[in-house]
């Protein structure tokens, strides 16, 4: 069980509920990160008195190192103080729970330097999961998932013989907009996509599971974390949100992880594994439940996870590609300057339009490659 974690992200939606597990179960935090808001940062840094926190904004750093003056707390700024939280000497595992493919260096550098991996940040592993995966291997490290779906498929995998997995199941719950059709979802504003029906995430995320990119995201995420193929992975949309995800085996068992939908079960699991401590969530109360309901995904209205599979089909730098090009694109539209549908599009043009077929990609071709699809998307938009 881990002892000493670096929260990189803490002040988002998996970064707080972390430090809610570490709180009930006296794990050290080491270092705190956020993007900018230094409020939530100052009264996490009190509360857990790491060595050092950090900022990327600078102007906010600034800000937070006259807050924290009365502290021993290091405080740091930008990408660099980012990755010294991710490498922050005394921690063992590093929670990577920011957003975005921003989170891709940190979690290299943090394995580079030993640590173990609890990820939450799934844009790492489609960016760049072949090199992650084979540094996370070379040094014998290990990675957990925190994602519920992949932190199901792992719990289920536990007493599994190797090779006996013969498909990942993975369960959605359908986002906002379940069953509507293209027409339906023309008009839809951020405040509709924003609604998701049982979970209570940062925004990127609740768009991304509007349009499906999430489950397209995750798919990609399941290929790298379990060594599957995009034929290995089913999706099933599951309203309810009580079953995380299913593994088949080779003689047809089918295993399944249930709980109430709470990221602090799998985020715990990551912490304590392979232990089973008690858990601050509510129990599963399966008499409450009316029905479970399954459902197959809609891939036309929801191209963005048909776009994924594709990607991880084509391999090498497409993921990235359709993970840079969604990143812009939901950014876009929380700023109303498009429209829902035109998410799909975008990613969707950023993939079809993209053409090579390296298979052996390094860091620095992911690196241009992402900037690369960002730039062509805002100037046409
Ligand atoms: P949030 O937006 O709630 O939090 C993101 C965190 O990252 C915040 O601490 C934010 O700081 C920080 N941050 C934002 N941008 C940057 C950047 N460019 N560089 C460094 N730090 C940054 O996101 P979530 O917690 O919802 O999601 C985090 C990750 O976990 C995502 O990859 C998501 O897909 C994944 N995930 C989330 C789930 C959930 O239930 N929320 C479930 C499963 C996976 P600040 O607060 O200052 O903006």
């Amino acid at each position: 069980m881990t002892s000493k974690i670096s929260v990189l992200g803490s002040t988002g939606s998996i970064g707080t509920q972390t430090l809610d597990v570490a709180r009930m179960h006296g794990i050290k935090v080491t270092a705190l990160t956020a993007n900018k808001n230094i409020r939530l940062l100052e009264q996490q840094a009190r509360e857990f008195n790491p060595t050092m926190v950090c900022v990327l904004d600078l102007g906010a750093a600034a800000q937070l190192k006259i807050a924290l003056k009365d502290t021993d707390i290091e405080v740091y700024c930008g990408e660099e103080g980012i990755i010294k939280a991710a490498e922050e000497a005394s921690c063992d595992t590093v929670v990577n729970a920011i957003v975005g493919v921003a989170g891709l260096l940190p979690t290299i550098a943090a394995i580079k330097a030993g640590k173990n991996i609890a990820l939450a940040n799934k844009e790492t592993l489609v960016a760049g999961g072949s090199i992650v995966m084979k540094e996370v291997k070379n040094r014998g490290l290990r990675l957990y998932p925190v994602d519920s779906e992949h932190s199901a498929i792992f719990q289920c995998l536990q007493g599994c013989p190797e090779n006996s997995l013969k498909k990942i199941i993975l369960t959605a719950s359908g986002g906002s907009f379940f069953g509507k059709t293209k027409e339906e979802l023309m008009g839809v504003s951020v405040k509709e996509a924003l609604h998701h029906p049982n979970w209570n995430m940062g925004a990127k995320i609740t768009i991304d599971s509007a349009t499906m990119m999430n489950k397209g995201l995750e798919v990609i995420e399941a290929s790298w974390l379990f060594d599957c193929k995009d034929q290995d992975i089913d999706v099933l949309i599951h309203r309810e949100s009580i079953i995380h995800s299913m593994i088949q085996l080779k003689d047809n068992a089918v295993i399944a992880q249930l709980g109430v939908p709470d990221m602090r079960i799998p985020i715990q699991y990551a912490l304590t594994y392979p232990e089973r401590l008690a858990s601050p969530t509510k129990e599963l109360d399966l008499t409450e439940l009316t029905a479970m309901t399954f459902y197959k995904p809609d891939y036309e209205t929801f191209e963005c996870l048909a776009i994924c599979r594709e990607a991880l089909r084509k391999g090498g730098l497409y993921p990235a590609v359709a993970n840079a090009a969604n990143e812009v694109a939901v950014e876009l539209f929380l700023k109303e300057r498009i429209k829902f549908l035109d998410i799909a599009s975008i990613v969707s043009d950023a993939v079809s339009g993209f053409n090579e077929n390296k298979t052996d990609i390094s860091l620095e071709d992911i690196l241009y490659t992402d900037k690369e699809t960002r730039q062509k998307v805002r100037e046409k938009y």
